[in-house]
């Protein structure tokens, strides 16, 4: 029904936004809207859920009403869209009768394309209201946090159940509910209490693979805090702490270490909150410490580190609060201090007199915190299956990952492995093996063995390093193993290939602690992104608008890395449409010209391929017709065996088409392939470098992998990022 193709709505992205790709189901939300369908999107925090219902907007004519309950976002969000020339206003209680009769005015005489109203403007008779809402004649309804309607969600706000007769009055306008709040409770409530005619759901990933967990020993916290700041010099971030007292002091601490940062509490009054918040917002202050109070609504793309002083009180205010960090997609760290002690304070509080029940779950989700800060394992799969969504053991990028496990060269280790294995004849097992490299003096070693050249090679690996290596070779298929009692090591092609020093190999191996908060950085040129970020301010000041509403960081970086010098390179930079260039382009073309002239430097613009994923999404459309068909047929409930028949196309072809839509986030990974073997599978495309071409992967994994498994695979790793 859509008239929309996906190469048009690209276009609209670019030329509205400056973006050159959608993020998870982005794309089909839209069209989904588009084709007047009412739709729910669950996104987590951070993720675009805006661009959901902004660009639509702009594609119909009329104006489209957007319901939202925080204030603060409401405004930020309303110059963002001024700061990409769209015509955007608001509705709320912080403005004047007369501001707001302006507004009015301004709607009735079709003069804005987007209308923010909160919730406490529709009044408890909303006919009034509704008969206002006619007059503006709006071709969408976009209510954002709308599990604010639903007494399940954590954040019940009566004045949203006056939105329930909405689809009553307004049958034929599509709502599209947005929300972060994952439970299956909640989302079925929203859908009721709005009354969604045949509402398409859509929900998209809770990973946030920008984001680093590191959890640290609570030991001299504040020198650690304190050495990380210095390390990360140019970066902005936030630090939570549990009391009002110690938000207080450590700011002052940091004030005296001449690092410019403030407090913010819950204590301070409206005005002296809202100036700490607008100074963080424009980058007056690089450091916040706060208590929880802070955050809620602040969209400040920029946030490099979050840090929690104190251990949260359950895993859903962690993760929200960690999750404020990288809303622009680069990398970004989340570090919290771990004390048992502090558990055993909090077990205190999570006690409430006269509710016994409410305490119970309070002192559970504490232990789970518990859980979440000893255990041994990777922390992004504690956090996704804490939300129920099921991911692979290793994420490459927390603590443990970092820290226990890397990817290396292993090459030569694997060539002393292996020529052990040659050396005494393919008869033993890797006990033996492993003893014979080490250099045992044991009486089991083989006297004549022990004349060989290879005999103690391999001392400088501990025993469990070299059984480490052994499972990494037999799972890679670069060593065999016989099926018997006695577990015999063979060499195989694969292992000669390594001898011969035919095949270089890589493998994930377990490795000594890491440093917090070292992740390779973009070259760029220091000194130009500094004064590009002055630029940015001085617009900012004048405009009176938050710097990263001019444009982001990531948007800087680029321009310092590749020094456009024309306005025709602008184009190819994130963050830069059309309106922007025009507007913004000039200044800063000529701050990096007279860079590039004094330096004697050239664009690098040649080197700015078009990124991977993005040629791919222009060439290959998620949603490309005879893709979506075999989709349909599958939602509908039709196997893989089935379609194929019924389609004429091969087993294979299908699931190739299905995989494709793991990557838009439409289809749970899971259902093309097991949680075991995509662990699997990640493992060969982290070991191996391969993340794009299947055929490698399958050579190496057998049999017992099919190529769809494998593509699905392929596509959810380069959905996660964890490339
Ligand atoms: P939320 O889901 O929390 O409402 P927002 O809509 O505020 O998130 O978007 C978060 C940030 O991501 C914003 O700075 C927004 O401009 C940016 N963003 C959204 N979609 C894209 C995209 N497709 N490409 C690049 N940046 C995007
Ligand atoms: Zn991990």
């Amino acid at each position: 029904m859509s008239t929309y193709s996906t190469e048009k709505l690209h276009k609209a992205l670019q030329h509205f936004f400056g973006y050159d790709q959608f993020r998870l189901n982005q794309l089909p939300i839209i069209e989904s809207v588009l084709a007047g369908r009412d739709t729910l999107a669950i996104m987590p925090t951070g993720a675009g859920k805006s661009i959901c219902f902004q660009l639509p907007a702009m594609l119909l004519p009329g104006i489209t009403i957007v319901v939202s309950p925080l204030i603060a976002l409401m405004k930020d969000q309303v110059d963002a869209l001024t700061a990409n020339g769209i015509y955007a206003a608001f509705l709320n209680s912080s403005q004047s009768p007369a501001e707001q009769q302006q507004v009015i005015q301004h709607a009735e005489q079709g003069n804005i394309k987007l209308l923010y109203i909160a919730p406490e403007r529709i009044p408890a008779n909303s006919d009034g209201f509704f008969t206002f809402l006619e007059k503006l004649n709006p071709s969408i309804f976009a209510i954002d946090e709308a599990h604010c309607i639903s007494q399940w969600g954590h954040d019940f706000r009566p004045e949203y159940l006056k939105l329930a007769s909405l689809k009553k009055r307004f049958p034929k306008v599509p709502v599209v509910a947005l929300t972060a709040s994952a439970d299956k409770v909640t989302q079925n409530d929203i859908l009721q209490r709005l009354e969604l005619a045949e509402p398409r759901v859509f929900i998209s990933s809770f990973n946030r693979p920008n984001i680093h967990y590191y959890i640290q020993p609570k030991k001299n916290v504040f020198g650690q805090i304190l050495e990380y700041i210095k390390k990360h010099r140019e970066d902005s971030g936030i630090i939570y702490a549990l009391s009002r007292a110690s938000t207080e002091d450590i700011a002052g601490r940091l004030h005296e270490a001449v690092i410019k940062a403030a407090y913010y509490h819950a204590g301070m009054d409206a005005a002296e909150r809202s100036r700490v918040q607008d100074a963080f917002l424009r980058d007056e202050y690089r450091v916040i410490v706060a208590t929880i109070a802070f955050g809620m609504g602040i969209d400040k793309s920029n946030v490099r580190f979050v840090i929690h002083h104190d251990v949260s009180k359950n895993i859903e205010g962690y993760y929200q609060e960690t999750g404020r960090a990288g809303r622009d997609g680069l990398k970004s760290d989340a570090i919290l201090f771990y004390s048992p002690g502090d558990i055993i304070k909090l077990k205190k509080f999570a006690m409430i007199d006269n509710n016994p029940q409410q305490s119970a779950i309070s002192m559970k989700k504490l232990e789970l915190m518990q859980e979440y800060c000893e255990g041994d394992g990777c922390r992004r799969q504690f956090l996704m299956e804490y939300f129920g969504e099921p991911f692979p053991a290793y994420c490459g990028s927390c603590d443990y990952c970092l820290s226990s496990l890397e990817e290396k060269d292993a090459t030569l280790d694997a060539q002393k492995l292996l020529s052990a294995v040659s050396r005494t004849g393919e008869r033993y097992g890797a006990g033996y093996i492993i003893d014979f490299l080490r250099g045992s003096a044991s009486e089991k070693i083989n006297p004549a063995h022990k004349e060989l050249k290879t005999y103690g090679i391999g001392k400088e690996l501990k025993k469990e390093e070299w059984q480490w290596m052994v499972q990494q070779l037999l799972r890679n298929k670069f060593l065999s193993i016989t099926n018997d009692q006695y577990a015999t090591l063979k060499l195989n092609e694969k292992s000669w290939q390594i001898l011969k020093g035919e095949s270089q190999i890589k493998l994930v191996m377990k490795k000594e602690k890491a440093q917090i908060g070292e992740h390779d950085e973009p070259e760029f040129e220091q000194g130009l992104l500094r004064e590009l970020k002055n630029l940015r301010a001085d617009i900012a000041d004048r405009e009176h608008v938050p710097a990263y509403a001019i444009v982001a960081d990531n948007t800087l970086i680029e321009l310092a890395t590749y020094l456009p010098q024309k306005f025709d390179e602008l184009k190819h930079i994130t963050g830069f449409g059309d309106y922007k260039i025009g507007k913004y382009g000039a200044g800063f073309l000529e701050v990096i010209r007279r860079h590039a002239n004094e330096q004697n430097l050239e664009s690098k613009m040649h080197f700015k391929k078009p990124k991977k994923e993005r040629k791919e999404s222009r060439e290959k459309p998620a949603a490309n017709s005879t893709q979506r068909t075999t989709f349909t047929m599958f939602s509908e409930g039709m196997d893989v065996e089935e379609i194929a028949r019924q389609r004429n196309l091969s087993p294979g072809t299908i699931e190739g088409h299905l995989a494709a839509f793991v990557s838009t986030g439409e289809l749970d990974v899971y259902r093309l392939v097991s949680k075991d073997k995509l662990a699997e599978i990640l493992k060969v495309v982290k070991t191996t470098g391969q993340g794009f071409a299947a055929k490698p992967i399958k050579d190496i994994l057998g049999d017992d992998y099919s190529y769809g498994e494998i593509k699905a695979a392929l596509e959810y790793n380069r959905r996660t990022g964890n490339q």
